[in-house]
This record gives structure tokens, sequence and C-alpha cells, in this order.
């Protein structure tokens, strides 16, 4: 697996995301849209809040992850798992870049969590 690579593109990653929670948090601030006077229009500011909100809360949800994931890249712990300390699939390290688990334990995990 190249290390490299995957940082590279784990911190392109990161600058859009900083880039999509800054700019939606400039939004709900009102720099360049202040509140308008009218009713209806504030109702439709308002619903469009709402969405930069749960933007900016994915992304930055998303970050944490993501600077979780660099974290262990760092330490060289990317592709081992934190739960069985064995290798993580490749496989799913490509699908779920931020996970810290192999298969086996996220499986056990999602099933205690159900029950
Ligand atoms: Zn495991």
């Amino acid at each position: 697996m190249d290390i490299q690579a995957v940082r590279t593109h784990l911190l392109q990653r990161r600058d859009e995301l900083r880039n999509r929670a800054s700019r939606a948090s400039a939004d709900l601030r009102h720099e360049s849209d202040p509140l308008s006077a009218d009713f209806a229009e504030q109702v439709t500011q308002r619903e469009n809040d709402d969405v930069l909100g749960a933007i900016s809360h994915s992304a930055q949800a998303e970050l944490r992850q993501l600077e979780a994931a660099l974290r262990r890249l760092a330490e060289g712990r990317y592709t081992t798992c934190s739960v069985c300390g064995e290798s993580i699939e490749e496989e799913r390290l490509a699908a779920v870049p931020y996970t810290n688990r192999c298969r086996a334990c996220a499986e056990s995990t999602r099933n205690s969590i159900h029950g």
C-alpha cells in the first residue's frame, strides 16, 4: 500500500473539507448576504441556514475522522486494526479511508451495537 499517496489524498481532502466548512460558516454568519427585511425571504434564508449548518457539521465530523487517520498514518498505525492489531484489508481502507478497524472487528462492533 502506497502510504505516501494515501497521505497526499487525505491532505487534499482535508483542504476541501476545511474550505467547505469555512464557506458554510461564513454563509451562516451572512457575511455577504445579510438577513432580508422580508419575512418570507427570511424563512427561505433560515431554511438555507439549516442546510448550511448540516454541511458544516458533517464536514467537521469528517475532518475529525480524517485528522485521526492522518495521526495514525504519522505513527505508522494506519493499516493496523486498533482492536485486534491485525492488518486492515487494503480494499477496506480503499473503501473506508478513515477506518481504524479491520473488517472482522468492524462487523463484530456493528453486531454488538444491534444486540
Ligand atoms: Zn481487527
